[in-house]
């Protein structure tokens, strides 16, 4: 890891004393400490008032037990999690992730991560993050609802169109946040439609949600692009991953010109030359939440399917990472640099390890982070919760240019901050610098909260 300031290594050390064994939390705050020592430089206002110290604590941890019965009658168990991180900007705001390697540590670097992204948003979003340890893999969309259930019988003190307000993440899509609002609904007999954001269309949610963060990364990708005149036409892309973010990524990419060639699950990953085909994987993934395998067989000789292995093998141009953590470690940097690629930008949330980062961007590919990159998703949740919030619902095509404005106005804010700093191009430390600034200014301005 690369060194801190002074005060900023102190302030390190502090959070991994007072977080012991939560890995990925201390991860992301390395990741965004290494960037504020010129902010904190040129602001002796953010040590005065230890607002970096502040902003590592998060306002409030929920931890709660989730009892349900599984399909046989036996009773089941899960822990359940919310962290409301930081409500400086606006109402806590961030997805709930179900997966079995869920815990504190988890929970705490995403919510850590989404209190900069949803300030990068420039919309009145605070950070916040939940899950459980439930792995909806395998499990009857009964076992489902009754887990969902259970999560809100607990959650639903806790949130709030106004307090918090949850979304899906990985393992948490359409079905789950309407088992989730149905039983806020019920146990609070209010139609609180901006209590959760990612909700179907014909029960308050918004036009182009679901494609939102994968269309996002690409809108923003093309961005960069076009900084230096260059497009998608023509490229080659690979995409990690085969959830929601990496097929509205894939669908994206195809529109504007560019061709995805591989995608994965966490059991592979195929390589199909002539172009992923978007309606076989929609109908593989969608309609029974099957494997990349499946697609292959169903594709014949032409495509190829690998067994474990590294996508990043695969050569592409732009590499887009949108799977889960720290999938994208220094080895795959190393192939994906040997093989010409120009820019990695990250869908899921870190991705890339510090070291991948640090060796992609010393050999030249531009890199986005997720918290610039991947930030379609969330926003497009601010704009459901304004459309709910107005009693409106947009058009698909009013939303998405809305998102495309959006994630422009992300892209140059990351420059224009890159370049106040003197580190032109540098998309971390534009990123993290401006999303920073946002947060610390307004919690100076509430005063001690
Ligand atoms: N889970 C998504 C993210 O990582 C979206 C969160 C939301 O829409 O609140 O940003």
């Amino acid at each position: 890891m690369a060194e801190l300031e002074t005060n900023l290594t102190e302030i390190f050390e502090e959070a991994t004393r007072r977080n012991p064994g939560e890995l990925e939390f201390h991860q992301a705050v390395h990741e965004v400490l290494e960037s504020l020592g010129p902010v904190v430089a040129k602001h002796p206002e953010y040590t005065d008032g230890e607002v970096v110290r502040r902003l590592l604590e998060p306002e409030r941890q929920i931890i709660f037990r989730v009892p349900w019965t599984d399909d046989s009658g036996r009773v089941q168990l899960n822990r359940g999690f919310r962290v409301e991180f930081n409500s400086a900007l606006g109402p806590y705001k961030g997805g709930l992730r179900f997966h079995p390697s869920v815990y504190l540590g988890i929970v705490k670097f995403l919510g850590f991560e989404q209190i900069f992204k949803n300030s990068l948003t420039g919309l009145p979003i605070g950070g916040g993050k939940g899950g459980s340890d439930f792995d909806p893999k395998g499990k009857s969309d009964d076992e489902v609802m009754r887990f969902c259930q259970s999560f809100m019988t607990e959650l639903y003190r806790h949130i709030g169109e106004y307090t918090d307000v949850p979304a899906g993440d990985i393992g948490v899509g359409g079905r789950e946040i309407g088992y989730l609002f149905g039983q806020y609904k019920r146990i609070t007999n209010r139609y609180e439609s901006g209590v959760l954001t990612g909700k179907g269309l014909t029960w308050g949610g918004s036009q182009v949600r679901p494609e939102a963060t994968g269309y996002g990364a690409v809108f923003f990708v093309d961005e960069m692009l076009k900084t230096s005149g260059d497009s998608f036409e023509g490229k080659r892309v690979v995409v990690s991953g085969s959830g929601n973010v990496a097929i509205y990524a894939i669908e994206k990419v195809h529109q504007l010109g560019g061709t995805v060639v591989a995608c994965s699950d966490s059991d592979g990953f195929v390589v199909d030359e002539a172009g992923i085909d978007l309606d076989l994987l929609k109908q593989i993934k969608n309609g029974h939440r099957g494997r990349v395998s499946e697609y292959a067989n169903a594709r014949g000789a032409s495509v190829t399917y690998t067994e474990g292995g590294s996508i990043w093998d695969v050569k592409c141009d732009i590499a887009l990472p949108c799977a889960t953590q720290n999938e994208l470690d220094e080895k795959a940097a190393q192939h994906l640099i040997e093989n010409g690629c120009l820019v990695v930008a990250e869908g899921a949330n870190m991705p890339t390890t510090p070291e991948a980062i640090h060796l992609l961007t010393a050999a030249g590919v531009r890199f986005a982070p997720g918290k610039a990159a991947n930030a379609g998703g969330v926003a497009t949740s601010a704009l459901e919760m304004q459309q709910n919030a107005s009693r409106d619902s947009w058009s698909f095509e009013y939303t998405e240019q809305r998102l495309a404005e959006i994630m422009r106005s992300i892209h140059d804010r990351c420059l224009e901050t890159a370049d106040e700093y003197g580190a032109p191009g540098d998309y971390v430390l534009g990123a993290n610098i401006s999303g920073f600034t946002r947060v610390a200014d307004s919690m100076l301005a509430l005063g001690l909260i």
